[in-house]
């Protein structure tokens, strides 16, 4: 058995979402100035590196936040399906020639994205691979529960509402900033467990798979 880290290191020179605060660490207790431990003050967006949303971060009102995400859907057994450097949007029509298994529960998509992490790309990609509102369908009527995408969103970079909405009024769980470049495309189990933060539209995951 062989265990992938699928998860982005954060650091502050990792590149967030345009508008974002930019990451910052703040070592406010310094051993070497005499503290007798190091601290370091975190200062980042609930979205930055390997993420999940949670409904509140695009439905608002009483919708479920991060805190209270099923960890039955965060962990189990995962497709991870692999799409050629050519496909540029995943689309309903990219999924149904796909040949992805049936019964398929969570569904990770690995695309020309994980590039970007493999070469250690520092400067914000728009142009990056995602779901299409009519994908986002695909995935809610084939009874998929969880996706997971190998860049900082699951939609366009222009048109991020439609998406994220479908996939979470249906309550599926969305996954993001997976570094998939060391995945082939097969089952694994999937272990992701974002931070228990109350109250909010996301949070930084630990993700990994365990494969064959
Ligand atoms: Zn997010």
């Amino acid at each position: 058995m062989r265990t992938y880290d699928i998860s982005l290191t954060i650091t502050p020179d990792f590149p967030v979402w345009p508008g974002d605060p930019k990451i910052e660490f703040n070592r406010i207790s310094k051993m070497e100035e005499g503290a007798s431990c190091n601290v370091t003050h975190l200062s980042l967006s609930a979205h930055v590196g390997t993420h999940v949303d949670a409904p509140y971060h695009f439905l608002g009102g009483d919708s479920p936040t991060v805190e209270n995400l099923s960890l039955s859907l965060l962990t189990g057994r995962v497709y991870v399906l692999h799409l050629p450097d050519e496909v540029t949007q995943i689309t309903a029509q990219v999924l149904e020639q796909a040949e992805i298994p049936p019964r398929t529960r969570r569904l990770l998509f690995r695309t020309r994205n994980s590039h970007y992490w493999q070469n250690g790309e520092r400067d914000f990609q728009a142009n990056f691979v995602a779901l299409t509102r009519d994908a986002a369908e695909y995935i809610v009527d084939h009874g998929v529960r969880l996706v997971g995408i190998d860049y900082l969103s699951i939609a366009p970079f222009d048109a991020g509402a439609p998406t994220h909405e479908v996939l979470l009024k249906a309550g599926v769980v969305v996954v993001e900033g997976l570094n998939l470049s060391e995945v082939s495309q097969g089952r694994y189990t999937l272990f992701c467990l974002p931070l228990k933060i109350g109250g909010a539209d996301g949070a930084p995951a630990r993700a990994i798979l365990i494969g064959v």
